[in-house]
């Protein structure tokens, strides 16, 4: 007669999960990074840690408070995503560890970034909270006791006032970005929220730049910061062409269809300075038989952050943005960015471009330039230390190289 024990015992056993055998990333050995997250992160593909990860990780670990400067897409995300979870203690039940980030976009991707790092943690809870969402779904997800949360300032401040969420256990906190989120005008918010956080905390700030408010904040709450630099140079300077081509503002348009007609770059990104010239360029392009999506404040989130989603996918070709509406987004395997008008601040015009030439892809960038803008340009160019090759239309409205070349070959 038959057990039940015994039919227990002959079923065959569970299929081993995660089959496929991860090789260990070699650059990350000897950090004391534990086996999950080197599985995870050989998992993403990273076989060596970036400059700043290669400074900020040992630091952190050893709980120092950082200020990291750093330009855009040099792997801050892993720099602190990495320690963050080394840290992380899943029995404890109250929340450890918090990211603050200027925008929504900004905050899922480090969510989805940390949860790519945190594949082979079991039990482990990340919340990422941001304006936009309805609040209630948010409610259920702290009630699920996350141990990390990614948030905005003005969202995170909501909750910790109605009382959804407490970080007087919180043991890191990292501000991700802080010289744009500090100039959006979160300064009171992002005070309000660390004061509510214990003492002895560790607190770790990323920034593209030193500013005034980066400085206050840091002197005001870290302890003894060390700061981490790393400069765009060489290996970290992303590969990128810059081009400079004359265009009034009436011929733009039709610069900006030709150099799409091309059909070269499969992935592009097109910068406006305004919501309306977004939206007008998007309009143009698409009667014009082009498959775009336009991204800027007057989107709603949703729909923000849908197409946000299905560009990373690759689902559609051509963004048309606004500055804002793309900071600090990562997206793989832009090929080309267009600067349908220049930025207002010399800044911006490295965050567009920096949004090519990831990860030691070559990417390029147009400038579309108004005889007027050519004073911004050269400002622009000034701060940014580099010159792009000039190119022009001739007559017959063909590209050319300054020496009379056509620029693409087969048009
Ligand atoms: P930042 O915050 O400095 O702008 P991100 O953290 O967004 O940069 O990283 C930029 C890109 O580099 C992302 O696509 C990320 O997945 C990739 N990346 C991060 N670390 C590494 C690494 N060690 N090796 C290769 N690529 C990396
Ligand atoms: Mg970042």
């Amino acid at each position: 007669m038959e057990t039940t024990q015994e039919l227990t015992a002959e079923q065959p056993a569970p299929r081993k999960r995660n089959p496929r055998p991860v090789k260990l990333p070699e650059g990350f050995q000897g950090m004391d990074i534990s086996d999950d997250v080197l599985r995870a992160i050989g998992r993403m593909g990273f076989d060596m840690p970036t400059e700043i990860q290669k400074k900020t990780i040992p630091l952190m670990m050893g709980g120092s408070d950082i200020i990291g400067i750093a330009p855009t897409g040099t792997g801050k995300t892993l720099a602190f995503g990495i320690p963050m979870l080394e840290y992380m203690d899943l029995q404890e039940t109250e929340l450890q560890e918090l990211v603050l980030a200027p925008t929504r976009e900004l905050a899922m991707q480090i969510g989805e970034e940390l949860q790519k790092l945190a594949y082979y943690i079991k039990g482990i809870r990340i919340a990422v909270l941001y304006g936009g969402q309805p609040i209630k779904r948010q409610i259920e997800q702290l009630k699920k006791r996350p141990q990390i949360v990614v948030a905005t300032p003005g969202r995170m401040l909501d909750h910790l006032e109605r009382g959804n969420v407490r970080v007087d256990r919180v043991h890191t906190l990292v501000l991700d970005e802080a010289d744009e989120m500090l100039d959006m005008g979160f300064v009171k918010d992002v005070c309000k929220i660390i004061d509510q956080t214990p003492p002895n905390r560790q607190f770790v700030m990323f920034s593209a730049t030193t500013s005034q408010d980066v400085m206050t904040i840091s002197w005001k709450y870290q302890y003894e910061p060390t700061q981490v630099t790393v400069e765009a140079v060489d290996e970290n300077k992303p590969q990128i062409t810059q081009y400079i081509i004359p265009a009034e503002r009436q011929e733009k348009q039709d610069r900006l269809l030709y150099l799409l007609d091309a059909d070269v770059y499969e992935r592009v990104m097109i910068f406006t300075d305004t919501k309306l010239m977004a939206h007008r360029v998007n309009a143009a392009l698409q009667k014009n038989g082009f498959d775009s999506e336009e991204l800027h404040g007057d989107i709603p989130q949703k729909k923000r952050s849908e197409i946000m989603r299905r560009y990373k996918q690759g689902k559609f070709p051509i963004l048309v943005c606004t500055d804002v509406a793309a900071r600090g987004i990562d997206v793989d395997d832009v090929e080309a960015v267009i600067n349908y008008d220049l930025p207002n601040e010399n800044e911006y015009y490295l965050h567009r471009i920096g949004r090519t030439g990831r990860a030691h892809k070559h990417g390029v960038a147009f400038t579309l330039m108004t005889y007027s803008e050519s004073v911004r340009m050269d400002a622009i160019l000034k701060y940014m230390k580099s010159e792009p090759t000039p190119l022009r239309f001739d007559e017959a409205g063909i590209l050319r190289y300054e020496d009379g070349k056509a620029f693409f070959e087969h048009i």
